[in-house]
């Protein structure tokens, strides 16, 4: 741990997780916590669908795990769970209980996807970010985001 993250750990006391107030939040809470989420295993399947290997989930990275690195290129791939990320293009609203809780909690998420982000690029990885919604609109484009990063620009 940096000796940011472990600060923030200190300072912001978060409790207990509220109880979902709704299906579909407990449904996407289910979905998109922890390791070997749905949205990862699907992307897994569409890579390697497409060939592409060399990858390793949830290896330590600078002090991150990270869900899909491919360490001979350098290039780390994180995929976000809108829910838990509060994605910027899906922008669900807040839990309708225990507002406050999420409010900070999303923060805290924010703030930590962003430091490993740097972190990262410092160390000369490329950094990718794929979201829930682009594995459930469109695999595809997901998979390409990828591809592209697998690439460095000098051999195109
Ligand atoms: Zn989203």
């Amino acid at each position: 741990l940096s000796r940011d993250s472990r600060h923030n750990r200190q300072t912001v006391k978060l409790g207990r997780i509220p109880e979902a107030s709704s299906a579909a939040i407990s449904k996407s809470m289910k979905g998109n916590g922890g390791r070997n989420t749905r949205l990862e295993l699907r992307l897994r399947g569409a890579l390697a669908r497409r060939g592409i290997g060399g990858f390793r989930c949830g290896l330590l990275v600078e002090g991150t795990r990270v869900d899909l690195a491919f360490p001979s290129l350098r290039v780390a791939v994180m995929a976000h769970g809108c829910f838990w990320h509060n994605c910027p293009t899906c922008r669900l609203a807040l839990p309708k209980t225990h507002k406050g809780y999420w409010r900070r909690k999303f923060m805290i998420n924010r703030a930590r996807d962003k430091r490993v982000r740097q972190r990262l690029t410092e160390a000369g990885w490329r950094f990718g970010e794929v979201w829930g919604h682009e594995v459930d609109d469109d695999l595809q484009s997901a998979v390409v985001k990828i591809e592209k990063l697998l690439t460095p620009r000098n051999l195109n």
